[in-house]
């Protein structure tokens, strides 16, 4: 199969002409050179293209130094360890490539990062580390095949079949992060886990050792999971039992009220903390500890926390504010799809943006002295407010007078 025509319909004018440049150069220099991985499927699903992750058969940064011995493009970064390397190519600017060197991996401890084995292997080799087979496509960029398909797995085969396979019985023992990547393929992708896939997931899930998990990697796939904001992901989440990576019982089971409480407020959450939500609607507190958390995530469980168990007596709309002030937003919105308590949403709707009008220097002026009384006054007139008592500026100074008329008497 070929599929430069793909390429030049989904990938921009300037990708294909850079495509074009390396292609020269990795004959010239006499080198195999792939568009290699989730790029390949995305192509043959015809989604569009805005980055190519290419890999060179042998010494990726050693052709990139050809490159720009020739003149053509600009070392941004490299790393030997990984043997990889970023580029931009001269005549466009604006665009960087990135070339892997083919490598095989060690897992010294299972489950935990790998290490290189070696760089510069075969194709085939480089293929057999990665995740699942529609992953594990690679596309000739040479001029003599330019756009091939190589399919060492089937990947076509399962894409054509929506499936998601792992490529050795092992896969999930080496790297457990593979279950969670899956489910995000799944949920993307609208693809289901291929029939062994789904036995060796659910073995794994039934036996595994938490020493043998990595969770700092976990974190990292679990925001991506979560980030989607789907409530279909989170319910296959609980109900394949893939909670058991980070949790022995997840708090709510079912994602539906998650997404109603993250949609309602969703301009309140930035993006990239949604995620966050998701979580905390799933584990306690005291699973966050392995998963090595910031302080600013930790504040969001710790919030959450107190929220579920410091019930405190309600009598008045300043109790809520009370309840929910200073409190982040993703801990009320997840205490919210948890709880159901429509306090919360009142919190959000009606209280939270309601500050007095008048001001410290206001109060100075009525004839107040300086010090801890004024931010005592103006603490009393926001209650007031929040009660709904008093509504507007004049109702504010009113109130200010008659407590320095009962203060200062
Ligand atoms: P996405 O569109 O979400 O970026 P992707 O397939 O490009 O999907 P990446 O995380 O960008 O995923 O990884 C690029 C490629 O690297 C994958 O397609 C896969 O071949 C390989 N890969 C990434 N993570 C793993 C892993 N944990 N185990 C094995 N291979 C992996
Ligand atoms: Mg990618």
């Amino acid at each position: 199969m070929n599929l430069s025509g793909e390429l030049k319909q989904l990938l921009s004018s300037e990708f294909v002409s850079a495509l074009e440049i390396i292609s020269q150069k990795a004959d010239d220099f006499g080198v195999r050179v792939f568009i290699i991985g989730g790029v390949v499927r995305d192509l043959l699903l015809g989604k569009n293209i805005y980055d190519v992750d290419l890999v060179v058969e042998g010494n990726a940064i050693e052709f990139c130094k050809f490159i720009e011995a020739e003149n053509c493009c600009n070392i941004e970064r490299i790393s030997p360890d990984f043997g990889t390397a970023k580029i931009t190519l001269k005549q466009f600017k604006n665009l960087s490539l990135d070339f892997a060197s083919t490598r095989t991996e060690k897992y010294p401890k299972k489950g935990h990062l790998p290490v290189v084995d070696k760089i510069g292997c075969t194709l085939l080799e480089d293929i057999k580390r990665r995740d699942f087979s529609v992953n594990a496509l690679a596309l000739s960029i040479n001029k003599n095949d330019f756009g091939l398909l190589i399919d060492y797995t089937d990947g076509v085969k399962d894409i054509e079949k929506k499936e998601l396979k792992i490529l050795h019985d092992n896969s999930f023992i080496d790297d457990p992060t593979r279950i969670i990547r899956g489910l995000r393929f799944a949920y993307k992708l609208d693809f289901k886990l291929e029939k062994n896939t789904q036995i060796l997931q659910k073995e794994y899930l039934q036996h595994f050792n938490n020493n043998d998990i990595c969770y700092e990697r976990i974190k990292q796939v679990v925001k991506l999971a979560f980030s989607l904001n789907s409530t279909e992901l989170y319910n296959e989440f609980i109900n394949s039992k893939i909670y058991k990576l980070i949790t022995a019982a997840p708090f709510l089971k079912d994602g539906f009220c998650i997404k109603k409480a993250v949609e309602k407020n969703k301009k309140l959450i930035p993006n990239e903390n949604i995620w966050l939500v998701y979580l905390s609607c799933c584990i306690n507190l005291e699973d966050t500890e392995k998963l090595n958390l910031n302080s600013k995530e930790l504040s969001i469980f710790k919030e959450l926390n107190r929220l579920k168990h410091n019930k405190v007596k309600i009598n008045s709309n300043y109790d809520i504010y009370n309840q929910f002030n200073n409190v982040p937003m993703e801990s009320i919105v997840a205490y919210l799809a948890i709880t159901q308590d429509n306090s919360a949403q009142i919190y959000i709707d009606n209280l939270m943006n309601i500050t007095p009008a008048i001001n410290g220097n206001d109060l100075i002026e009525l004839g107040f002295e300086r010090g801890r009384i004024i931010g005592q006054v103006i603490e009393k007139i926001k209650e007031e407010k929040i009660n709904g008592n008093i509504k507007n500026k004049e109702d504010e100074f009113l109130l200010a007078k008659k407590i320095m008329s009962e203060f200062y008497n």
